[in-house]
């Protein structure tokens, strides 16, 4: 993707040779191992990066199974983990979020919970509007809130890191990306947690490369790792993390 290449058309292919893989070559973990991680065609040295990506996405799917309450419930958290597994190392490398990865999943969390509306009859939030016909409740589908709350916060700090450091803090990427998570986890402590786990986790990061002299305080950081992380706790142990921070700050 960030090198403008189509995941779809072009199927997956060597590097190096071009060479168009064939089944064999294509089994996740396995075929790196069996082919010691070089090309069956070429013999050019294949990237460990793929079995570690291979890897991390076959646990996150199995925890992502384990948490999953419905079918949907899981259909819609294996997008948003396999496009955050993306970000997280296109970010690291390129400095950019491309929109597919993070469009895709945010019309996957505003489908799901229209679905669920609309055939479940779950009941959405209501929100109050005082100054409307002397106060009335209106409902909102939580997860256009998310998506409303969460690219909002962080358009809120870009904005005041842009006046305190006059340059550009946060990219429309990670706007974009804070918006999606929002899209599953609606207006709640989730959400809550989300930012303060990917703050509290850019902050830690931050520190000990300063501290390690790998970088200097001007350097730029990329924060859509920060949210990727976030989002993958609060998604998979936030009935756990969330009531930890919502006591910590006694906000219940
Ligand atoms: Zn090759």
């Amino acid at each position: 993707m960030p090198f403008g290449e189509s995941v779809v058309s072009t199927p997956s292919h060597c590097p190096f040779c071009n060479t168009r893989l064939r089944v064999p070559d294509l089994f996740p973990l396995f075929s790196l191992i069996w082919l010691r991680a070089r090309c069956r065609y070429c013999k050019q040295p294949v990237s460990w990066r793929y079995f570690v990506v291979e890897l991390i996405t076959g646990i996150l799917f199995v925890l992502t199974g384990l948490n999953a309450d419905s079918l949907l419930q899981l259909g819609a958290n294996v997008v948003l983990v396999s496009s955050l597994i993306a970000i997280l190392y296109i970010d690291l490398d390129h400095y950019i979020i491309p929109d597919e990865l993070s469009l895709t999943p945010a019309a996957v969390g505003l489908g799901v919970d229209l679905y669920r509306l609309t055939f479940l009859h779950t009941l959405p939030p209501q929100i109050p509007v005082p100054w409307f016909g002397g106060g009335i409740q209106v409902p909102v589908p939580g997860s256009v809130l998310g998506l409303v709350v969460g690219s909002g916060v962080l358009l809120f700090v870009g904005w005041v890191g842009a006046k305190m450091f006059h340059k550009e803090s946060m990219g429309g990427g990670d706007v974009k990306l804070a918006g999606t998570v929002g899209t599953y986890f609606g207006l709640s402590w989730h959400l809550l947690t989300f930012f303060l786990v990917s703050i509290i986790l850019g902050a830690a990061v931050g520190i000990t490369l300063i501290a390690l002299k790998r970088k200097s305080g001007r350097d730029y950081m990329p924060f859509g790792p920060m949210l990727v992380v976030g989002a993958i706790v609060v998604l998979l142990w936030g009935d756990v993390v969330t009531p930890m921070v919502v006591n910590m700050y006694s906000i219940n």
